[in-house]
């Protein structure tokens, strides 16, 4: 299995297959059709895992990357945090990274 589109054999939903790393999961699993009950394929390597998403996710998921700022210390993606003066950009590092930035 690799990263990219396919299409469900079962209902025809087109879904993105995106990789992700879950560094402590060694337990084959399924990865599922976003929208009917069907196994798409079989996760079973330790180290990579496949996240199944749809289009629609996808699409959102494109641009929200795009306008995700990155901390400008450690250049890591930052997280919308919600504060008492309302949202803003966190970098994931903190505590030991306290940038911020305005959202
Ligand atoms: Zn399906
Ligand atoms: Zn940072």
């Amino acid at each position: 299995m690799h990263e990219g589109w396919g299409v469900c054999s079962k209902c025809g939903v087109k879904y993105f297959s995106e990789k992700v790393k879950y560094p402590c999961n060694d337990i084959p699993h399924e990865a599922g059709c976003p929208a009917c009950d069907n196994t798409l394929f079989w996760v079973s390597r330790g180290t990579e895992d496949y996240n199944i998403i749809t289009e629609e996710q996808f699409n959102k998921n494109q641009r929200f990357e795009n306008s995700t700022p990155l901390c400008t210390y450690c250049r890591r993606k930052m997280v919308l945090r919600n504060g008492s003066r309302g949202m803003f950009w966190g970098c994931p590092g903190h505590p030991n990274c306290t940038y911020t930035r305005d959202y």
